[in-house]
């Protein structure tokens, strides 16, 4: 299972701090597949600029936990970047139009985990089960 994870509104709240229960959160991705950045602060391979972007705002665990995650390589849209020949969960508050049709047309707009933390209390893993409420169980 690859694990696809933005940053901005994801991982960290509008008020740039980290997501309630983000530990518990990280902890099961990495148990339970492959994690990759997918978003704005990392298109080319490149991790230093996402990890100096949100060191500030994490725990030292938290930090050091989000050290292994895969960079990806992309440009004009996130989905350059995804793998649909493997099983994957996407995590992103927000997606462009254009990137939920080629979802779409992948037929896997369900692996779209829309992450709504101000509905959520800024909690993750709430965030992530109130858009599918099995998904902790099923993956
Ligand atoms: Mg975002």
């Amino acid at each position: 299972m690859n694990f696809y994870l933005d940053v901005d509104r994801t991982i960290i709240t509008k008020e740039h701090r980290e997501a309630l229960e983000l530990n518990d959160f990280l902890k099961y991705l990495f148990n339970t597949g492959e994690v990759y950045w997918l978003t704005t602060h990392c298109r080319y391979e490149d991790t230093s600029s996402v990890l100096s972007y949100i060191m500030p705002f994490l725990t030292l665990e938290n930090y050091d936990l989000i050290k292994n995650i895969f960079p990806t390589t992309w440009n004009t849209l996130k989905t350059e970047a995804i793998n649909f020949s493997q099983p994957f969960y996407w995590f992103d508050d927000y997606l462009l139009e254009v990137e939920k049709r080629i979802l779409l047309e992948n037929r896997c707009l369900e692996k779209w985990i829309k992450i709504d933390l101000d509905k959520n209390g800024n909690n993750i893993m709430r965030a992530a089960k109130s858009h599918n409420p099995n998904l902790f169980s099923s993956i």
